[in-house]
């Protein structure tokens, strides 16, 4: 038993708590949004600005381990009680910041996409120049499901573009076969468990299905970003799941982002893997052994279930093998994550159970 505390209350914070709850914990959320789909889960919850080094104090008084859910939490507030937090919040800080990211994973031998810096509209030209088009222009900070990106098609488009008011970064486009994420989990003394890789399919910058196994392009590129990926966590001291997201490319994997968290490309473990990431995470956060991370079945798909869809997404409850999954957000709003389903094929050939 004990008490774990969660920053952030979003729907991974929700799942986190189930597995904590499964495994005799208890959790406290806290967070500044009122509507914390996270706390309708948990015993107790505090509705709090980030910005608040006191209250994040209080908060981790009551608590036995404290981790997080949501990778912008400010970093600035944690710092006294930064050896408190698991994993430690030096993650947040690489991760928070596109341009830190990818210096850190290129020390670490990784490969991210082409890259500059821009921070005018000047440099912005100077980048399209030198790294050509098409390309990708994100904020430095703050972005999540594709918020805060230009895709940029030809010089044009360049000269067009006003760029936003905040430190930038322009990506060459990749041209990848597939699009992979490699989760792990690290417990205390530093062992390291993977789950499969699942194949990652994105519309409009927000991941719509993942699909596992993945294809044999992504198959014979496993071994290099799972060292890299390991490289991260070992270099972070990091404890808990951690992802990375990579393109698939005939020169090798190319790192895209990692996410010192869940993910939802890691969905498909709560009924496709014999132990899930949120419980993983959550066993590595308490100090437990971790879980056995192997897939159960030969073939699994997670959807996300995104807006509107959510009105209709009971219908789905009569399909065999099908897992739903609704987040309890109370408003479906364009593009927002309002659930996901897993479904399960047994039988290898991965056809129904007829004939
Ligand atoms: P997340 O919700 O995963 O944190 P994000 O807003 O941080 O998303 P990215 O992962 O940077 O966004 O980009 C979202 C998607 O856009 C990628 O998964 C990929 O499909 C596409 N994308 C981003 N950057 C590139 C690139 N340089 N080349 C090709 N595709 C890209
Ligand atoms: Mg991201
Ligand atoms: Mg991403």
């Amino acid at each position: 038993g004990g008490t774990i505390g969660i920053l952030g209350g979003g729907q991974l914070g929700r799942m986190m708590a189930m597995s904590a709850a499964q495994l005799g914990f208890h959790t406290i959320i806290y967070a500044p949004e009122k509507d914390s789909v996270a706390a309708e889960v948990s015993r107790d919850f505090f509705c709090n600005k980030w910005d608040d080094t006191a209250a994040l104090t209080a908060f981790i008084q009551q608590c036995d381990a404290v981790t997080w859910e949501f990778e912008n939490v400010p970093v600035a507030p944690l710092a006294p009680i930064a050896d408190r937090i698991t994993p430690h919040p030096r993650a947040l800080e690489t991760a928070q910041d596109r341009l830190a990211e990818k210096r850190f994973v290129e020390e670490l031998g990784g490969t991210p996409a082409a890259y500059a810096t821009v921070d005018t509209h000047e440099e912005l030209m100077r980048a399209v120049e030198r790294i050509g088009t098409p390309g990708i222009l994100k904020t430095r900070r703050d972005g999540y499901d594709g918020k805060g990106q230009w895709r940029i098609g030809s010089v044009r488009d360049a000269e067009g573009l006003r760029v936003p008011d905040m430190p930038a970064i322009y990506e060459g486009f990749v041209d990848f076969s597939a699009e992979f994420s490699v989760i792990l989990v690290r417990s205390k003394d530093g062992e390291i468990r993977y789950w499969d890789s699942a194949e990652n399919v994105h519309e409009n910058g927000i991941l719509a299905h993942s699909t596992i196994p993945a294809g044999a392009a992504i198959a014979g590129q496993l071994k290099p970003a799972r060292a890299l990926a390991a490289a991260i966590a070992q270099r972070l001291d990091y404890v808990g799941v951690l992802t990375c997201e990579f393109f698939a490319t005939a020169a090798g994997p190319v790192f895209n982002e990692m996410a010192p968290r869940v993910h939802n490309s890691g969905h498909w473990t709560i009924e496709g893997a014999a132990t899930s990431q949120f419980e993983n995470h959550i066993r590595a956060v308490a100090g437990l052994p971790l879980g056995d991370t192997s897939t159960i079945a030969p073939h699994i798909v997670m959807d996300n279930i995104i807006g509107k869809a959510a009105n209709t997404a009971l219908e789905m409850l009569s399909e065999p093998d099908t897992h739903l999954h609704l987040y309890g957000k109370k408003q479906a709003r364009d593009g927002r994550k309002m659930g996901h389903v897993t479904r399960i094929t047994r039988d290898a050939e991965g056809s129904g159970s007829t004939q």
